[in-house]
């Protein structure tokens, strides 16, 4: 079983309604096996809806429409369905007699505007709206030359939803043959997409079920995986095989499952290990503190945060010695690590991670260009009971490495915190960072 969603309002097209109802229908459909193969929205204008819906009710075995059943000019949806079924619009008594009871309930005269709201194309039947006046239409399949079978609902989110759920669903969960649908997202960070798909091979070919999909956003690659089976447990055991396939072929890229983010990962790790870490930021601003205090609990793990953006806050705040920043500059290995290894020792922590880099638009230079960022990881030292504590402060053990990004300012800088999660992230697994 399939069905195509149609969301109908000038509103919609305009941007300046963003279609939830359209988001809202896929999610329930998928919970019932209904795969959705399109969602579409179209102004109100009769022709374009006509096509839409001539279009629509040729593929899919449920047409959904949302809006344009209101009583104004810009109401159109009925005489479109109407006319794709050749038939004329007629007056469903039962539902005028509703709607005159509905206004002399409110003590006032029936505007002439709402009877057009009782009107539904020949053959089709109205569907039961208990939060409104606009009585919902159902074609069956058959009734006509189309091959849909169509409902359509009010525009009103909340109309809607009860509509679909009292009435619209079970009919579509009768006949849908059973099948359900589990889905699970899994998160990388640090491969662009094509190599993520050319990791996962055989498991992203397009007639596979489960299938597997990805999408990136903000440098996060995610793998959606989607199990399309008759049975609940069919579909998990699916789900749960081809997601065990995805790890083994990815190993320790994924970070991550459906809610989790890279901060709330290292959270836990942190939280679980008992660590602390502090940050010491120049291009980021504090944008690596924020990641990390975004979490609910971080106190118990997060201690500290410096932003150095000048040279002087360098100096001043972290003791990073004028000579080294003379020497090689702000955004440099030897920097960074002088940072991570004062944060660390200043503010008794476990762990440092400190950042300086070039975001940009201006300041690159042929050596250094725009994008340039070094990050370091101060660590506690190997020699048992040093780091904080009883034997007091040691040393840190500090690594660093220079990366290049590209992109506008907002993307090295959020790239940048995530590198240096990543490289803390790795650490805690105790191993090499494969990127
Ligand atoms: P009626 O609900 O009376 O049948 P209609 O559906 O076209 O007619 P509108 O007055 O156009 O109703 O829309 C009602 C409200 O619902 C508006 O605030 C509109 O932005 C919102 N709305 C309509 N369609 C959607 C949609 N697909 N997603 C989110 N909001 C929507
Ligand atoms: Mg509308």
């Amino acid at each position: 079983m399939n069905a195509i969603i149609l969301s109908v309002g000038d509103e919609l097209v305009l941007g300046q309604t963003i279609d939830t109802n359209s988001a809202w229908i896929d999610q329930q459909l998928a919970a019932v096996g209904c795969e959705v193969i399109a969602d579409a929205i179209v102004a109100d204008r009769q022709e374009t809806i006509e096509a839409a819906i001539r279009l629509a009710a040729a593929h899919a075995d449920f047409l959904i429409i949302s809006g344009g059943i209101g009583p104004t000019a810009d109401d159109l949806t009925r005489h479109a369905l109407a006319a794709v079924m050749g038939v004329p619009l007629e007056l469903n008594e039962a539902w005028l007699a509703r709607l005159e009871s509905f206004f002399q309930k409110l003590g006032r005269a029936m505007p002439q505007t709402n009877r057009i709201q009782a009107m539904i194309p020949r053959g089709a039947e109205t569907i039961e709206n208990t939060a409104g006046t606009a009585a919902g239409i159902h074609v069956k399949s058959g009734i006509s030359n189309l091959k849909s079978e169509i409902f359509v609902m009010p525009g009103v989110p909340k109309e809607m939803k009860i509509m679909f759920e009292r009435d619209v669903l079970p009919h579509i969960r009768a006949k849908g043959g059973g099948a359900v649908i589990l889905s699970r997202t899994l998160h990388t960070f640090g491969l662009g997409e094509s190599s993520v798909a050319e990791k996962l091979g055989d498991l992203m070919k397009r007639d596979r079920n489960p299938s597997v999909g990805t999408t990136v956003a903000n440098g996060i690659v995610s793998l959606r995986i989607n199990a399309r089976l008759p049975s609940r447990d069919e579909a998990q055991q699916q789900l749960d095989s081809t997601t065990d396939a995805c790890r083994a072929a990815l190993g320790d890229l994924i970070f991550g499952a459906d809610a989790d983010t890279l901060p709330s990962v290292l959270a836990a790790s942190l939280a679980s290990a008992r660590k602390t870490i502090c940050t010491a930021e120049s291009c980021t601003g504090g944008l690596l503190a924020k990641m990390f205090t975004d979490i609910p609990g971080s106190s118990d793990y997060f201690a500290q945060g410096w932003v150095t953006y000048s040279n002087e806050a360098k100096h001043d705040r972290l003791g990073v010695s004028e000579n080294i920043l003379n020497v090689h500059g702000a955004v440099s290995e030897p920097v960074v690590e002088a940072m991570a290894r004062a944060a660390r020792r200043l503010a008794k922590s476990d762990f440092a991670l400190s950042i300086s880099g070039i975001a940009g638009p201006s300041g690159g230079t042929p050596s250094k260009p725009v994008g340039t960022v070094c990050i370091a990881l101060a660590i506690p030292p190997v020699a048992p009971g040093g780091g904080r504590g009883k034997g007091g402060y040691q040393e840190s053990r500090v690594s660093s490495r220079t990366f290049h990004f590209t992109g506008d300012r907002e993307m090295i800088r959020d790239r940048s915190a995530k590198i240096a999660l990543a490289m803390l992230r790795f650490h805690l697994l105790d191993k090499p960072m494969p990127f």
